[in-house]
């Protein structure tokens, strides 16, 4: 008999596209475990388990620490759990297991709150490898009694040769702990913690399947998983357990909620992943790229949708510095952290610009480019078999991005042109940028090539019959100077 610690790996809405699942699940289960792979760790383990994943170390405990940061970040997984797998059956092992868990959670949780010990990178703590917590330590922390911290135990049994129901198994579990907490709160004169079968503060959910595996989660944790995927509300669910051992009115309950929301703590074990779909699993885009805030935004969340996504920047030397397409280089590198790898296309732009500058008035000059830019991503988007074009493009925010503007160069592409950021705030682009880690690069200096010869005041609400019929006049001459760029485009295959 053994009892390690493991991680489950939830994801969210796949689960719900029941014909392409499958698909979804090893386009998932691949990520992981090429993720996985650099640590060179023979014994782990990744598994498919009933509409989630487990990351186990056939060896004994995973080792968390080196684990989640590989794998965090990938698109698709809506969180993870931390657990603990153990092969006992017999419901007194699962009863002693269960309470030092669960003492385990709540002592390290509120030794984190009180600041006695650092918070880890994973957030969790306390469970020892061997789960020999010391006598004190499997009673309960008097500051967990004090807030009169609610708990329940909610039982998951897909073994249906299990001798005891759920309900049964909730019910000695929970009174193991509730006796146990008794014991030790009456030792050190503090109130016990409480059941509340409606409305806990943690509940410590037990699975009995070919193993049985215990985790936790808090109301805060829960709440905003159920708001996310649209569950029947809590309340429902715990009537339709219809499990109740002793029902306590819950005094306290408002401190404890005082002290969750006030210190941010949180009893869970769980931690929210990046959400989306696999990477890939959308089909293939091509990202108009430039070295600005918003475009590498744009392809973040493109590619958290699932779109793989291929870059293509537009490069106007010498008017332009070799060091704005290095500046976009290490954006995709940084993009690559969350895909795993970011093909890069540089197109040499200067022929094409040169040109349109000399044949369009000034004033119309930006929205000729652009619409060159989506002629020449269109014909990379044919050879790359990628059916959409990706661009940064958020409404209003300036004169080539009003919907006059966005109208008039919309023709020029030959696929659907996906704008994540269309209808988003700058304040927020911006912190979405410092958040997946381009906005320092963004920051950095160097012009990009639509800042060169643009017009003082570029026309705001051009007429899209007027830019077509200008751009008929002479595409004749354009289209194979275009042709000429993409033919001596140069690829990258850039990784994190
Ligand atoms: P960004 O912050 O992404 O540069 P922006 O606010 O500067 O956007 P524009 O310069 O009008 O706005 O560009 C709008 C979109 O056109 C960009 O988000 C990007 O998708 C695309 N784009 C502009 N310049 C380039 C370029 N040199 N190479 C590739 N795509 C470009
Ligand atoms: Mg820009």
């Amino acid at each position: 008999m053994y009892t390690k610690k493991v991680l489950l790996v939830k994801y969210g809405e796949i689960s719900l596209r029941k014909g392409n699942r499958k698909h979804f699940e090893h386009v998932l289960l691949d990520a992981i475990r090429a993720n996985l792979k650099p640590l060179n760790n023979e014994g782990l383990r990744v598994s498919r388990e009933q509409g989630r994943f487990l990351v186990e170390d056939t060896s004994g405990d995973l080792d968390t620490f080196a684990v989640l940061p590989r794998i965090r970040h990938i698109f698709g997984i809506a969180g993870f759990c931390h657990a603990i797998k153990t092969t006992a059956r017999d419901i007194d092992d699962l009863c002693e297991i269960g309470q030092k868990f669960f003492a385990a959670q709540i002592n390290s949780a509120f030794e984190r709150m009180d600041g006695s010990s650092a918070q880890t990178e994973s957030g969790f703590e306390g469970m020892g490898g061997s789960l020999d917590v010391s006598p004190v330590k499997s009673g309960f922390a008097a500051a967990a009694a004090a807030a009169a911290v609610s708990f329940k135990v909610e039982t998951k049994r897909s073994d249906k040769n299990y001798p005891l129901t759920s309900t049964e198994i909730s019910a000695a579990i929970g009174e193991k702990i509730l006796l146990t907490a008794e014991a030790s709160a009456a030792s050190e004169g503090v109130p016990p913690i409480k059941v509340d079968v409606r409305n806990p503060e943690i509940t410590l959910w037990v699975e009995i399947r070919n193993d049985v595996y215990f985790y936790v989660n808090s109301a805060q944790a829960r709440k905003s998983r159920n708001e996310q995927r649209g569950h029947m509300s809590y309340a429902a669910r715990s009537r339709e357990s219809g499990y109740n051992f002793s029902t306590c009115e819950n005094e306290s309950a408002s401190v404890t909620r005082r002290l969750v929301h006030e210190t941010g703590y949180n009893f869970s074990a769980y931690e929210k992943g990046e959400g989306g779909l696999p990477y890939g699993s959308s089909g293939k885009g091509v990202l108009l790229l430039s070295g600005g805030f918003d475009s590498p935004v744009a392809g973040y969340l493109a590619a958290r949708r699932g779109v793989e996504i291929v870059a293509v920047y537009f490069h106007s030397p010498p008017f332009v510095s070799e060091r704005a397409a290095d500046k976009v280089k290490d954006i995709c590198r940084q993009l690559a952290k969350y895909t795993g790898c970011v093909k890069l296309c540089v197109v040499p732009f200067t022929d094409t610009q040169v040109f349109l500058k000399e044949n369009v008035p000034h004033e119309k000059l930006t929205i000729l480019l652009k619409r060159a830019m989506l002629h020449i991503a269109s014909r990379l988007a044919e050879r790359e078999r990628a059916l959409c074009l990706v661009t940064g493009d958020a409404v209003g925010q300036v004169a080539s991005q009003t919907v006059h503007s966005l109208a008039s160069v919309e023709s020029a592409a030959k696929f659907p042109v996906i704008r994540p950021l269309a209808t988003m705030d700058k304040r927020d682009i911006m912190d979405m940028a410092e958040k997946i880690g381009t906005h320092e690069i963004s920051a950095r200096p160097y012009e990009d090539c639509c800042t060169v010869f643009v017009a003082k005041h570029p026309e705001n609400k051009p007429n899209f019959g007027v830019i077509e019929k200008m751009e008929a006049r002479f595409f004749r001459e354009l289209s194979p100077k275009m042709d000429d760029a993409l033919n001596n485009a140069e690829f990258f295959d850039i990784l994190p």
